[in-house]
């Protein structure tokens, strides 16, 4: 990198003032949420326990877990819940993991069909330590998924499967889930540290790699903001994830889930969460969420619906303007 471009990235990476507010001990107003109890949170908690199943919702403490639950919208974690990377910011236990459970295809279904979901995400833990990653369970529970639920709708959220990602994603997406996840969490700056890991050009291949294969797939990543990333960093992610075909944007706070993991710089407000929002939306994604408290499965059913919705309404323009430009074109060869 040059001194020009080392001073670059240090202006483009300060943080906008007026838009954020200066990190404190106690999270500001806008990150509280209330207590999980309910009646809706305990019967999703039964299940999932009962079925044996990790859910992301516990394993990273997420905020929303109370509102979802209640809901009985669960994100269930396929693979163990042990991973074999270390990120930064993620509360899942680093180690080496046990066997593959061959019964877990067969609980996801049963846990759907039993809570009635019209929409599932699934997500796993790194799984480095098998030949394919982990894209043969992913496989098979969507199978199991199509064959128990075949109403339900299914999303869901995969590793980067270092090293072994095209011949996963091709088996991946021939099994056919409806929406394909996969986050890049943060601007490529900050991956060093918190996603040492990974690789920022590879996360995005992979997505670019699923419209490949099959372009009716949507394709969805996420960023976390408050570790330090600048507005212009977060501008030219979306540019670049607008090049690779993303159509959904999610973008939420980072939390730092116990002390030893990194700490929070900033507590992005909700107004510059909108302001990112509308950007978003000028560039083009289909489906944006943005806001302190979302994560890559907070609504995600309700936003699968209005994305689908906007991407027929895109295809009605489409098909419109065609046979105007087709009638326009025949009457001046009349
Ligand atoms: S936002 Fe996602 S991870 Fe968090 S509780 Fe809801 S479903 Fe679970």
């Amino acid at each position: 990198m040059t001194d020009q471009s080392t001073a670059n990235a240090l202006q483009d990476s300060t943080p906008a003032s007026g838009e954020s507010v200066p990190v404190r001990q106690r999270k500001p107003d806008w990150i509280r949420v209330k207590a999980p109890t309910s009646k809706g949170y305990d019967e999703t908690r039964k299940l999932m326990r009962d079925l044996k199943l990790n859910t992301v919702c516990e394993e990273a403490a997420c905020p929303n877990i109370g509102e979802c639950w209640t809901k009985k919208h669960a994100t269930v974690m396929i693979l163990g819940d042990v991973c074999t990377r270390a990120c930064a910011f993620c509360n899942v236990k680093t180690g080496m993991p046990r066997a593959v459970d061959v019964t877990e295809p067969g609980h996801v279904a049963e846990a759907a069909a039993r809570l009635g979901l019209e929409h599932i995400v699934i997500t796993s833990v790194d799984r480095d330590d098998l030949p394919d990653g982990g894209a043969g369970q992913f496989v098979k529970v969507i199978r199991a998924l199509r064959e128990q639920t075949p109403h339900t709708t299914i999303e869901i959220l995969t590793p980067d499967f270092r090293g072994k990602m095209v011949a996963a994603v091709e088996a991946i997406v021939a099994a056919g889930p409806d929406v394909y996840n996969h986050n890049l969490e943060t601007v490529p700056r900050l991956y060093p540290t918190i996603r040492p890991g990974a690789r920022y050009y590879a996360s995005l291949r992979l997505l670019e790699e699923v419209k490949r294969h099959d372009p009716r797939v949507f394709t969805k990543s996420g960023v976390m903001l408050g570790l330090g990333e600048g507005r212009l960093e977060v501008h030219q992610v979306m540019d670049d994830m607008r090049t690779a075909g993303i159509d959904f944007l999610t973008m939420g706070q980072y939390l730092q889930p116990t002390p030893k993991h990194t700490k929070v710089i900033e507590f992005v407000t909700p107004q510059a969460f909108s302001a990112y929002g509308a950007i978003a939306r000028a560039k083009g994604f289909l489906q944006v969420a943005a806001s302190p408290l979302t994560r890559s499965s907070y609504h995600a059913g309700e936003d699968f619906a209005q994305m689908r919705a906007a991407r027929e309404l895109q295809l009605a323009k489409t098909g419109q303007l065609a046979k105007v430009q087709l009638a326009k074109t025949a009457k001046l060869a009349g």
